[in-house]
């Protein structure tokens, strides 16, 4: 975190100053909450990367408060459940992509041009054609393939993100997954991905991708968890430099923008350039925490079932410097939702409350990288996934406004967004569909690991209108602090609109506990099919 000078404290507005300067964790709405998120987004706990010392002291933190609010331990190792990843950096001296046409070598510029994603570890050395192939989907039930007619074996593809408006936006969302492409793309004999962003829709400008290439990446060390097995190469590519993978080949990158914008299906070809790669990567293995406790409930035979309310703890960690601060605090993303899931246990202890099935509070590591934690925790639970009947995750929820409006994604999938309805209605709170659906916000967060497993599931944060001056805040807030050292304890935030978060989330699980039916997936919604056929 960068000095705070005097300067930028009256800089802030009153309520976010009284918030920077909160010291007792007993005085009004949200101050407990933001003692927590104080504890967690400080720097001693170093911004709580996946495998580091400051995660372990989060996961103790959350461990000892899950005791204090008398939940039953449900890790593997007391509240603790371990999870192996391995950690991978590329070595970016002792590595090259170039663009190879007509026996000419253009050599692009790691950063400025493309980045080596460590997501697998790519070949020592990789000779290989490129395909463009649109938005890279397949969705056999649409009749929807990108991939149909071209030649991919070997090949390394080259798609834009995002997806034509023909697909609905959950469905949308689920196909773009790195899992869901990568399935149809190594069937069809692919080595490689090659993605580019479409520039009009980038939560992190390219610049601030280039500093977060140097850290980690992280992947599930259980090679069964996998996503992308069989694949040697994953690049991002900086639209602003796209056009050079397209020279020649009778398409500007320019144009497939605006067939994108249209949400129109886009043209796939091969490119006639083609990729001569080079890499050298290190990897070692590293542990991390989940945090699991029970909170059992009252009635005989519903408290077999379980209730997950989920949060990530885990944050970027110490990385490049940003205007001189190395430390990403991940304040809202996600202290505050860990910040919640306590606020919420500690509301039901000091209450006595019991819901009629049990609490699993489960909060997370690994969600930086890829959902890992929660992917591993689905796929080694610790209570039975068959009576696990609902997840209520709490990411980055940004209570940087007053709260009178939730974005909920995935509302029309299940009965939960209706439930959520009737609570958040008792706040005076609206519930509005997503604004942003290109965002894909449905499945980059934690509950998408339920989702898969077939568990309904819902994740909500704060909402706005377009064209609203909350909806400029919030772009304001990613394309600043996003991912970014200043998402800290030096920023605005509503205390009393994150007590009110709090309620909702408190109230939506006693109601998903207390419904005499389990949640349920709506009859038309594509997400149940995971319910009928076990996940995956
Ligand atoms: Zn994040």
């Amino acid at each position: 975190m960068r000095k705070k000078s005097l300067l930028v404290l009256v800089a802030l507005s009153l309520p976010s100053l009284l918030a920077v300067l909160a010291a007792s964790p007993d005085v009004g709405p949200g101050a407990q909450w933001w003692s927590y998120v104080q504890y967690l987004a400080s720097d001693k706990l170093e911004g709580r990367g996946t495998g580091s010392e400051g995660h372990r002291v989060a996961a103790d933190f959350v461990a000892k408060h899950f005791q204090q609010d008398g939940l039953t331990p449900a890790g593997t190792n007391g509240y603790i459940q371990p999870v192996k990843f391995y950690s991978r950096r590329i070595v970016e001296e002792q590595s090259g992509l170039d663009l190879v046409s007509a026996g000419k070598t253009e050599p692009l510029r790691l950063g400025d041009d493309a980045i080596i994603r460590a997501q697998v570890p790519p070949a020592a050395h990789l000779r290989a054609g490129l395909v463009f192939i649109g938005y890279g989907l397949s969705v056999p039930e649409l009749k929807y393939d990108d991939l149909a007619g071209q030649d991919l074996q070997g090949k390394v593809v080259v798609y834009m993100a995002g997806g034509p408006s023909s697909i609905p936006n959950a469905l949308r969302a689920h196909a773009q997954s790195t899992g869901e492409r990568w399935r149809a793309l190594h069937a069809a004999g692919a080595a490689g991905v090659i993605s580019i962003a479409n520039p009009r829709h980038m939560d992190i400008p390219w610049p601030r991708l280039m500093v977060l290439r140097f850290s980690p990446t992280l992947r599930l060390a259980d090679p069964g968890l996998d996503d992308l097995a069989g694949n040697r190469l994953v690049v991002v590519f900086n639209p602003a430099q796209a056009e050079k993978l397209f020279a020649g080949s009778g398409h500007t990158f320019a144009e497939l923008i605006d067939i994108a914008e249209r949400g129109e299906q886009l043209p796939r070809f091969p490119l006639v350039v083609s990729l001569d790669e080079h890499a050298k990567y290190t990897q070692q293995e590293v542990t991390s925490q989940n945090i699991a406790g029970i909170l059992p409930g009252s009635d005989p035979a519903l408290k077999q079932e379980y209730i997950v309310l989920s949060a990530h703890v885990d944050h970027l960690g110490v990385g490049e410097p940003i205007n001189g601060d190395r430390i990403y605090n991940g304040a809202m993303d996600n202290a505050a939702g860990v910040a919640t899931l306590l606020d919420v246990a500690e509301t039901l202890h000091a209450s006595g409350t019991k819901t009629r099935r049990s609490l699993l509070f489960l909060v997370v590591t690994g969600e930086e990288a890829g959902l890992l934690g929660s992917r591993y925790y689905t796929f080694h639970p610790t209570v039975p996934l068959a009576q696990t009947v609902g997840d209520l995750n709490v990411d980055m929820f940004l209570p940087i406004f007053p709260l009178k409006q939730l974005i909920v994604h995935g509302l029309e999938e299940s009965d939960l967004g209706s439930l959520l309805k009737e609570v958040a209605a008792k706040e005076g709170v609206e519930v509005l569909p997503d604004p942003a659906p290109e965002r894909n916000v449905f499945i980059r967060s934690d509950q998408y690991s339920f989702i898969k497993k077939g568990i309904p599931s819902i994740f909500f944060s704060f909402g706005y209108t377009k064209g609203s001056p909350e909806e400029a805040t919030v772009k304001q807030w990613l394309s600043n602090r996003y991912h970014a050292p200043s998402d800290d304890l030096q920023q605005p935030v509503d205390l009393a609109a994150a007590a009110k978060y709090d309620k909702i989330v408190l109230g939506l699980a006693e109601a998903m506990a207390d419904g005499d039916q389990r949640p349920q997936w709506n009859p038309d919604s594509f997400f149940r099919r995971f319910a009928v056929t076990g996940g995956q």
